[in-house]
């Protein structure tokens, strides 16, 4: 912990079950070399799906970004002050994108740049290599166009 950060005692967390459905494969294998947040012109990383839900993927090859969800499994879960520069100064854990949370969940939209069979390539990630993955979206709705419409196509009043 850092200076004038503040942590609370927790029972072990029981009441609710993930499941991982894959792996995050990236060239980072320590937080001092991840990125805090992804680039889109970061290097390629890959999502290695379970191949069970290969076809779960179908459609997905439509959208160019897609929101992908991992769970930091690294991190701490107990602060609620944090000071991310490390100079004593705190901030809330819900006011930050701070991997320690108490559901380290994080996200990243991303570059969908192909598929292949179960494994997506994408960028535009910042976790850690071998990091579990919880679920993938499309960064819109399914209903909604690939290109917006074009002012005055398409509406109805
Ligand atoms: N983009 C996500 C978000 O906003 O929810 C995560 C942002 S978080 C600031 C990214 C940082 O989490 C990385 O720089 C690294 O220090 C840390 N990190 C990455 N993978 C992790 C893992 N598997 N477990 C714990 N910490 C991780």
């Amino acid at each position: 912990m850092r200076v004038n950060e503040t942590a609370i005692t927790l029972d072990p967390p029981s009441n609710a079950v993930l499941r991982f459905i894959g792996e995050i494969r990236t060239p980072w294998a320590a937080r001092a070399d991840c990125p805090r947040q992804g680039r889109h012109d970061g290097p390629n990383c890959r999502i290695v799906l379970d191949p069970v839900w290969q076809a779960a993927l179908k459609g997905l090859g439509d959208y160019d970004k897609i929101e992908v969800l991992y769970w930091l499994d690294r991190s701490r879960r107990d602060l609620t002050l944090q000071s991310p520069r490390g100079d004593g100064a705190t901030i809330g854990t819900f006011a930050l994108r701070s991997p320690v949370r108490p559901n380290p969940i994080g996200t990243a939209l991303v570059r969908l740049l192909r598929i292949e069979g179960s494994t997506l390539i994408v960028r535009g990630l910042d976790c850690l290599d071998g990091t579990p993955l919880l679920d993938i979206k499309p960064d819109r709705c399914a209903f909604s166009p690939k290109t917006p419409p074009k002012p005055g196509v398409g509406q109805t009043a």
